[in-house]
């Protein structure tokens, strides 16, 4: 059983909370596009935690974990993150945490292109989290990326090494103007955060395709959403990786398989991070009670996200990318403020009403045209099944799933584990 969780939207969906949820009944839970970028969040019996590299499945016992060989992995990130997490009581060790021979490592200097590049940009910036994924991911379609396998093989790491940084210090010292980087310091993030990680390096290819032979119930965890595709999002306000399910066996490591089912997470409004166009955007006050409300602030970066109405053109469109055979909407409890709740039903572009997502140069054209809705107005993150839910939340569900021609099969209603209703 493959089975993938990824974001319809902007990303910051609630993906790590229902993957943390869901992940019971699933023997691995795999990584497979993206870096430290991402922000899971996941509050269980456990604590509360912000997971950026790791699966969200690390926080259940008996689930295997993997970085998956689409991935990039800042090597020193990855350290304090498991740190981090040993500290909080979760053990992660090389039986529970797999790490792809192919994956790609985020170096620092990665992370200097992207801080130099976006201070450049000023303000024609693409909103980076400055974490290094455009750099290393620009690297590895060069072929001039390290990956993970190369830390079991020393000398023909630093012998690459040596080549590698000569390229990378022209960019930086030609272009950038910035001071070269040193072979010493290379060596010494390898063996600082490199070297204890060997144990977990592995073909993890072979480990899921195995798995899958046995029977095993494989998920894979998406990051970001589907509008932030780098093909199919809002190019180039885009990430730097594929954030669609069909690729998730491919990033993974086992291209060969299929997926039985896709579950799209979707919120109950709009959010994003960063910069590019977002059409039914709120402004001021409207924004801000919202943002409030939601705790819209990135989990990866604490910027304040942006905020709207959920928007049915862009989600339409992320379902149809996802192949979402069903459906998460999260955060429903968050629309408990209003009287009456806002929905972007079609957009308008010069004059006229589209229904479908449109190129995404012409969003800036692009006007939202609203439709209200009465609201419920009361407490529902204490409901649990559907028949607990006020009828006006079922009657925003329900326009919702078939303005959008999906199968709501879940509704969050809190950030809890068990906040959570089975709709089907
Ligand atoms: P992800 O990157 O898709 O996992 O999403 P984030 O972790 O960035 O953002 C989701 C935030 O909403 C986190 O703080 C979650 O704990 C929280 N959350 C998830 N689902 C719900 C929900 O249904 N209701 C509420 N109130 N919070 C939720």
């Amino acid at each position: 059983m493959l089975t993938s969780i990824c974001g319809v939207n902007w990303g910051d969906e609630g993906k790590g909370k229902m993957v943390d949820l869901l992940s019971e009944d699933y023997d691995i839970v795999c990584r497979y596009q993206g870096g430290n970028n991402a922000g899971h969040t996941v509050i269980n019996e456990r604590g509360k935690f912000i997971l950026n590299l790791l699966p969200s499945g690390i926080l259940r016992e008996n689930v295997v974990n993997v970085l998956g060989a689409g991935m990039v992995i800042d090597i020193r990130h990855l350290h304090e993150e498991i740190a981090r997490l040993e500290a909080a009581g979760v053990s992660v060790t090389p039986e529970n945490l797999k790490i792809s021979d192919k994956a790609v490592i985020t170096m620092p200097y990665h992370i200097l292109l992207d801080c130099l590049e976006e201070d450049r940009l000023a303000d024609k910036k693409f909103g980076s989290t400055r974490r290094g994924i455009a750099p290393v991911y620009a690297d590895k379609y060069m072929k001039k990326a390290f990956r993970m396998g190369e830390l079991l093989h020393p000398d023909l790491l630093y012998a690459r090494a040596k080549d590698i940084l000569e390229w990378k210090n022209l960019t930086l010292t030609g272009v950038y103007k910035h001071a070269p980087v040193s072979m010493e310091e290379v060596i010494e993030y390898f063996e600082t955060y490199g070297a204890p990680l060997k144990d977990y390096i592995c073909d993890t290819g072979l480990l899921l395709h195995e798995a899958a032979k046995a029977g095993k119930k494989i998920m894979f965890e998406a990051q970001l959403g589907a509008l932030r595709d780098i093909d199919y999002g809002i190019y180039p306000y885009t990430s730097s990786s594929t954030t669609i399910a069909a690729y998730a066996p491919i990033g993974a490591g086992v291209p060969h398989l299929k997926l039985d089912k896709s579950i799209g997470i979707m919120k109950a409004y709009s959010t994003c991070v960063g910069e590019g166009p977002f059409t039914a955007e709120y402004f001021g006050e409207k924004a801000e009670e919202l943002r409030k409300a939601g705790g819209e602030y990135g989990a990866a970066t604490g910027r304040p996200r942006r905020v709207g109405p959920f928007d049915v053109v862009a989600s339409s469109y992320g379902i149809r990318c996802q192949g979402a055979d069903e459906v998460a909407l999260t955060k429903l409890d968050i629309l408990s403020i209003y009287d009456e709740i806002e929905v972007c039903v079609a957009y308008e572009l010069d004059g006229k009403i589209i229904h479908e997502f449109p190129y995404p140069d012409l969003l800036e054209k692009c006007k939202p045209v609203m439709r209200k809705f009465k609201g419920w107005h009361c407490d529902i993150s204490q409901c649990r099944k559907r028949e607990e839910l006020p009828a006006e939340a079922l009657a925003y569900i329900d326009f919702i799933e078939k303005a959008c021609d999906c199968n709501i099969t879940y509704v969050a209603v809190g950030a809890e584990r068990d906040a959570c209703i089975r709709m089907k």
